[in-house]
């Protein structure tokens, strides 16, 4: 049996350790064991080192951290055919069974049966990573898995919010993005892509809003106290017909809403606190208030057809897997630009 290095939660509150582990191997027919390219750091690895993930998850420790995944096909089952040894992939966060409802209309993300690699079963902080024929994506030759890995989740769900607020935009349109961090430089960009509507991005971080501007906004305000009375400034007087949330706490609901026209969408991302609003006010405005949780298989192939033609970038900070304490260390300080990658 041969073994190879893996990054574990040993306890709660304690310090994740690197070990020696059997390498996977396929068990089922549709398994696909994917050798590790780049595996994202992301602050739900944090939180679940923090013990919040624990009941919700139900996990055994210890186990091996990491959902953000790319590398390259390493091994498959029998009945594997999508795939082939070799092939450079992008594992979609969860392994899904394909059977039920959720599965069957495009809905992974609300699949009955699922697992969650690195959450609920061992994950890619790792040299192997076994997953599903249903959950890797043949990226473009032009990819390198290290530089998209952190599209498997971070990405994912910025492109699913982005994708479904840009299906109603028109040119005469404005779409607000409150907060151009992590997820919400890259739903910008995904916005470019997608829609002709106005693009105003709203942050309380002058640095975030010059690269926001940088990738594409039409307009961006820092958020300083007067950023609603600037937002209806630019959509005479009105608000913009969509909103896409990805802060969510620190009162960006109760400002974000403002901002947001009468039969406008409200897109949550962001979260943290709880959206106080009269149902008066949703009956006589008529406003839709959506959920968005992570993304499809689809929504991931497409977000790689964007990745491919540089139309969605994203900075990288890379380490050794060895070195993942320094990777966590710096996420958990705010050191990291864009997102951190552990090479195996
Ligand atoms: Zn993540
Ligand atoms: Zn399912």
């Amino acid at each position: 049996m041969s073994t190879m290095r893996a990054v574990q939660v040993v306890g709660y509150h304690q310090d994740l350790e690197l070990t020696e582990v059997a390498v996977p191997e396929p068990r089922g027919p549709f398994d696909v064991v994917v050798k590790i390219g780049g595996a994202g750091v992301c602050r739900t690895d944090l939180h679940i080192l923090e013990g919040q993930w624990a009941e919700k998850s139900q996990v055994v420790l210890p186990y091996t951290i990491g959902h953000e995944n790319a590398g390259w096909v390493h091994a498959v089952g029998s009945a594997v055919t999508n795939v082939a040894e070799g092939d450079k992939v992008i594992v979609h966060p969860l392994i899904t069974c394909g059977l039920c409802r959720a599965c069957r209309s495009g809905d992974d993300v609300h699949c009955e049966t699922s697992d969650f690699p690195g959450i609920d079963t061992n994950g890619g902080y790792a040299e192997y990573l076994r997953t599903s024929a249903r959950s890797v994506v043949r990226i473009d030759d032009s990819l390198e898995p290290a530089d998209v890995a952190a599209l498997a989740d971070a990405g994912l769900t910025a492109y699913h919010a982005a994708a479904k607020a840009a299906r109603r935009l028109t040119p005469r349109d404005r779409c607000v993005v409150i907060g151009a961090g992590g997820l919400g430089h890259i739903g910008i960009q995904v916005l470019k892509a997608l829609t002709p509507a106005e693009l105003i991005v709203v942050d309380r971080n002058a640095d975030a809003i010059k690269l926001a501007l940088e990738i594409g906004a039409d307009h961006g305000i820092v958020a300083d106290g007067g950023h609603v009375d600037a937002v209806l400034a630019l959509t005479g007087g009105h608000g913009a017909e969509v909103v896409v949330d990805f802060v969510g706490e620190g009162g960006a609901t109760s400002e974000g809403l403002r901002m947001l026209r009468e039969a406008g969408d409200y897109h949550v991302v962001g979260y943290g606190e709880n959206i106080d609003v009269p149902t008066i006010d949703v009956i006589s405005s008529e406003i839709n208030i959506v959920g968005n949780l992570v993304g499809s298989y689809n929504d991931l192939c497409e977000l790689m057809v964007l990745a491919a033609r540089g139309a969605v970038t994203l900075h990288t900070a890379k380490y050794a897997l060895d070195d993942f304490q320094s990777a966590i260390d710096d996420l958990d300080a705010g050191r990291v630009r864009g997102r951190a990658i552990l090479i195996p």
